[in-house]
C-alpha cells in the first residue's frame, strides 16, 4: 500500500507520488530567531521529523529544507530595542535553536538556508512577478496585486471578505496599496542611522517581505517545483498562501504538490505561544527534571492533525510510558535461548511470537500509511511489548534467537521512526551512543558465548569490558553496566 497523506491543497487522503519516484524534497518552514523556540515549535518540528524518518525507512531518499527567518519585524525590533545588529540577536538564538534541535533527537535536514543570505535570488523573483506585471511599486515598496492573479486563494478556498487580511497581517501600509487585500514582497526603507536590516534593491534600499523569503530559498534548494511543504496550520493564510500565489505566479509551474499542515500544540486550551507567555522550551522543562527522550514521545504520540494539550502530568506519564519500552527492549535483548532438556513443557511458543510480531509489524506500517496515525502505531508495538512479556513471564526469558530477533527488529524499526529509545540510550547515564551500542552488542556475545556454554570466550568478554573501564553487574534483569569514573567517554568499535 502506498503512503497517503492528508493534502490541505486538496482537503483529500491523497497517495504520496514524488516527481523523482525514489527521492522526496520537502520544505519546512523553519523558525523565527528572535527568540529561543518553545516546545509548540517544536511539535511541529519533531512531526516534520517523524515524517523524514518514515519516509526515509520506506526506503525514499529525503531532501529537506529549512529556513532560519532571520530577518523580520519581529527580529529587527529586537536589534532596536537591544541597540544590537541583527546578527548579534539572531545567531545566539540560531545556536539555542540548534541546542534543542539535538537535545530532542531531530535529524539533522540538508538544508538551513538563512533568509538574510539569499536576498539576491529574493529580488530576482520580485523580478520575474514584475514581468509577468502582477506586482507594483508605492513609495519604494512593492506589492502583489492580488486582483491580477485569479489563482489566489487556492490553498484554502478563501472568500473575498478573508482575502480582505491577506496584507495586514504583516503590518503593510494600507494607504500605499491599490487594494488593501495585496501583500509586500518588497518593503522600501529609507537609509538612517540605526537601520539593521536594509539591502539595495531596483526599488531602492529595503528588505524581503516574510512570504518572499520561503518562496526563493524553496525554489533554490529544490526547484520550482517540489514535493512536500509543510508548517503550523497558523502558517496556511497568509503565509503559504501568498507563498504559492507568489511562486507560481513567477514560474508559471505547480509549486508544491502537497501541503501538509500540523495542528497546535495548546496549553489549557489555548495555542502555546510566545505572545501570550503561556510556553516552555525545551531547557525549562530538563531544569524542572525532564527528559528530551519523554519530550520528544509527549510531541509525537498524537496524530499531527489533531491538537495537543500539554500538561506536566501528560509528560510524566510518557516518561513512564518510554520507561516500560525501555525495560522491555532490556528484557529482550537479555533473553536467552531456551535450553531444550530443562525447559520441557515451556519452550518458547516459537509460531505464536513469529506470528506476533509479523502482525504487529504489519499494523504499524499500516497505521503509518495511514496519514502517519501514530496511536495505532504505537498502540501495535505496545500489544506486542504485553504479549511478548506474557511469554517471557511464561519461559523464564527464554526466546529463540529467532523469535528475539523478530521483536527487537520491530523495535528498531519503530525507533528508527520515533527515535525515542536511542535517545533515551544516550541519556542514560552520560553515556555515550557509541559506547551504549558497543556495550549491547558485547553483552550479547557474552550471554551467547554462556549459552553455549563456552566459559572461557565469556570470561575474555568480560574482561574486554573491564579493559574499557566499565564494571558490569548480573542481576535477574539481565546485566547492568556502568563507567567506572570517567573512564571511557569514547570508544573504538572497529577492533
Ligand atoms: P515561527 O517561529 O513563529 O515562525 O514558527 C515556527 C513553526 O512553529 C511554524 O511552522 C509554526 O506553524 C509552528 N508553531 C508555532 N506555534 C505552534 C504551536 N503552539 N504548536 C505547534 N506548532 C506551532
Ligand atoms: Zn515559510
Amino acid at each position: 500500500m502506498a503512503l497517503r497523506l492528508h493534502n490541505t491543497l486538496t482537503g483529500t487522503l491523497e497517495p504520496l507520488e514524488p516527481l523523482e519516484p525514489d527521492h522526496v524534497r520537502i520544505y519546512s518552514c523553519g523558525p523565527t530567531v528572535y527568540d529561543r523556540a518553545h516546545i509548540g515549535n517544536f511539535r511541529t518540528f519533531l512531526w516534520e521529523d517523524l515524517l523524514r524518518r518514515y519516509l526515509k525507512l520506506r526506503g525514499y531518499r529525503v531532501t529537506q529544507v529549512m529556513n532560519l527567518t532571520d530577518v523580520d519585524d519581529r527580529t529587527i525590533n529586537a536589534a532596536i530595542e537591544q541597540g544590537r545588529t541583527l546578527e548579534e540577536i539572531t545567531r545566539p538564538v540560531e545556536r539555542q535553536f540548534f541546542e534543542d534541535w539535538e537535545a530532542l533527537g531531530l535529524e539533522p535536514m540538508e538544508h538551513y538556508p538563512r533568509a538574510t543570505e539569499h536576498v539576491d535570488a529574493m529580488i530576482e523573483l520580485v523580478r520575474r512577478l514584475e514581468d509577468r506585471e502582477l506586482t507594483y511599486d508605492r513609495d519604494g515598496s512593492v506589492y502583489f496585486a492580488i486582483g491580477r492573479y485569479p489563482e489566489y486563494g487556492r490553498l484554502v478556498g478563501l472568500d473575498e471578505r478573508d482575502l480582505a487580511s491577506a496584507g495586514r497581517a504583516e503590518g503593510d501600509e494600507e494607504y500605499s496599496k491599490e487594494d488593501p487585500r495585496d501583500f509586500v514582497l518588497w518593503k522600501g526603507g529609507e537609509r538612517e542611522e540605526g537601520d539593521v536590516a536594509l539591502w539595495e534593491s531596483p526599488w531602492g534600499p529595503g528588505r524581503p517581505g516574510w512570504h518572499l523569503e520561503c518562496s526563493a530559498m524553496s525554489m533554490e534548494y529544490l526547484g520550482e517545483s517540489f514535493d512536500i511543504h509543510t508548517g503550523g496550520v497558523d502558517n496556511i493564510f497568509p503565509h503559504h498562501t501568498n507563498e504559492m500565489a507568489q511562486s507560481e505566479g513567477a514560474t508559471g509551474r505547480s509549486f508544491a504538490r502537497y501541503w501538509l499542515h500540523a495542528e497546535h500544540l495548546l496549553v489549557d486550551g489555548g495555542k502555546m505561544s510566545k505572545s501570550l507567555g503561556n510556553y516552555y522550551t525545551v531547557p525549562d522543562l530538563v531544569e524542572r527534571g525532564h527528559r528530551p527522550s519523554a519530550i520528544r514521545y509527549l510531541l509525537l504520540s498524537a496524530h499531527y492533525r489533531t491538537q495537543l494539550n500539554f500538561t506536566l502530568e501528560g509528560l510524566a506519564k510518557a516518561d513512564r510510558a518510554l520507561e516500560r519500552l525501555e525495560e522491555f527492549h532490556r528484557r529482550l535483548r537479555a533473553a536467552r535461548a531456551p535450553e531444550p532438556s530443562a525447559t520441557r513443557g515451556v519452550e518458547p511458543d516459537r509460531a505464536s511470537i513469529g506470528e506476533l510480531s509479523r502482525r504487529a509489524r504489519e499494523a504499524f506500517f499500516s497505521a503509518m500509511d495511514d496519514d502517519l496515525s501514530v496511536s495505532d502505531a504505537i498502540a501495535s508495538v505496545f500489544m506486542m511489548v504485553r504479549e511478548v512479556n506474557r511469554e517471557l513471564d511464561r519461559t523464564g526469558d527464554r526466546l529463540t534467537a529467532g523469535d528475539g530477533e523478530s521483536a527487537l527488529a520491530l523495535l528498531g524499526e519503530f525507533d528508527a521512526v520515533f527515535g525515542v529509545l536511542s535517545l533515551r540510550a544516550g541519556e542514560r547515564g552520560d553515556a555515550d551512543p557509541a559506547l551504549v551500542a558497543w556495550m549491547d552488542e558485547r553483552i550479547a556475545a557474552r550471554q551467547a558465548a554462556r549459552d553455549a556454554r563456552d566459559y572461557a570466550r565469556a570470561d575474555a568478554i568480560r574482561r574486554e569490558i573491564e579493559e574499557r573501564g566499565i564494571v558490569i553487574e548480573d542481576t535477574p534483569d539481565g546485566t547492568r553496566w556502568k563507567p567506572v569514573g570517567e573512564a571511557v567517554s569514547a570508544v573504538d568499535t572497529t577492533d
